[in-house]
């Protein structure tokens, strides 16, 4: 793994190959506010383990965080229960849509990964024990990482959870089985609010920082995660983190990364850098088709790569 060529270069040449790309994709419809987003907008942000920064386009414009923000609550949940969190969810990749409702009935109400939704809202039950509001848990866990006040958009918020009728069957699924142990509605309602938690692309690079420096914050000079639960944390989303397309992901991307429905997308160079991406247009996987082009020409251009 070895960078050659300067990322500022590389972010010019990438806004470039990724024009014709635009317009192959839709916005979240399902999620009424997210479906209105301008489709037209890009940023992308690189952040290094030495604090440096690159950035082009819309990379100080706010977007959705959506499910990369489940990547933070997991964190947070590991660092306070520990291999707890294991009993409750699986490590594997589901091979199913992130809202798939039957695996979940078949496998006893254990999700099969922290990174679908039905996961994501066991590791929210697990949140509220610790926390009345896990969504500003999170909220203030990726601000202090990503050196920012970050806010929870409460349009996003109120209208997911108006739509969120999937996610209140796997919540009470879930319920059924003892895999969540609060009020599903309570759990519901954190985990879209926590959904709707707004970041830009250089505070996202900036926030899963300690992912690529081995747990360690360079811009906090803080240790946010032992060393060896980074490693893990990183397992997960390379094998978990875009999906039912981790596959085809890792073999187009080959870093881990952690999509979301507002077209996030961040990607992690271990012992290098952190990159994150941000295009609204998904494809039906969820995962943002112009951000997904961009990390891979980014891994082609530079050679950083996982695999
Ligand atoms: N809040 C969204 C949902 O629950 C998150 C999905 C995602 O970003 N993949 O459907």
């Amino acid at each position: 793994m070895k960078q050659v060529v300067s990322f500022d270069d590389v972010l010019a040449e990438i806004a470039v190959l990724v024009r014709p790309h635009f317009g192959k994709g839709r916005t979240a419809q399902y999620i009424p506010q997210l479906a209105g987003v301008n489709p037209n907008q890009f940023g992308m942000a690189i952040c290094t383990i030495k604090g440096e920064e690159h950035a082009i386009g819309d990379a100080d414009v706010s977007f959705s965080a959506q499910s990369i923000t489940k990547l933070f609550a997991l964190g947070l949940a590991l660092n306070s229960i520990g291999d707890e969190v294991w009993t409750r969810v699986g490590k594997e990749p589901s091979g199913t849509p992130f809202n798939y409702l039957s695996q979940l009935e078949h496998e006893e109400g254990i999700p099969r990964n922290p990174f679908i939704n039905a996961g994501a809202l066991a590791v929210t039950d697990i949140l509220l024990n610790h926390a009345a509001e896990p969504d500003a848990l999170v909220r203030d866990f990726m601000g202090m990482l990503g050196v920012a006040h970050l806010a929870i958009d409460e349009d996003v918020a109120v209208s997911e959870l108006e739509t969120a009728h999937k996610n209140r069957a796997i919540a009470n699924l879930m319920r059924s089985f003892g895999t969540i142990t609060h009020d599903a509605e309570a759990v519901v309602e954190a985990y879209c609010r926590q959904c709707a938690v707004t970041v830009t692309c250089r505070q996202l690079a900036r926030a899963a920082l300690p992912l690529a420096a081995r747990g360690f914050s360079p811009l906090i000079e803080e240790t946010i995660f032992p060393e060896r639960l980074t490693r893990r944390l990183n397992a997960l989303l390379l094998t978990c983190g875009t999906y039912d397309s981790v596959g085809s992901f890792a073999y187009r991307v080959g870093l881990p990364s952690k999509s979301g429905v507002g077209g996030g997308l961040v990607a992690v160079i271990p012992d290098h850098a952190v990159v994150a991406v941000w295009a609204p247009e998904l494809d039906r996987f969820g995962t943002s088709v112009v951000g997904a082009y961009a990390l891979e020409y980014f891994s082609q251009l530079t050679n950083c790569s996982v695999l």
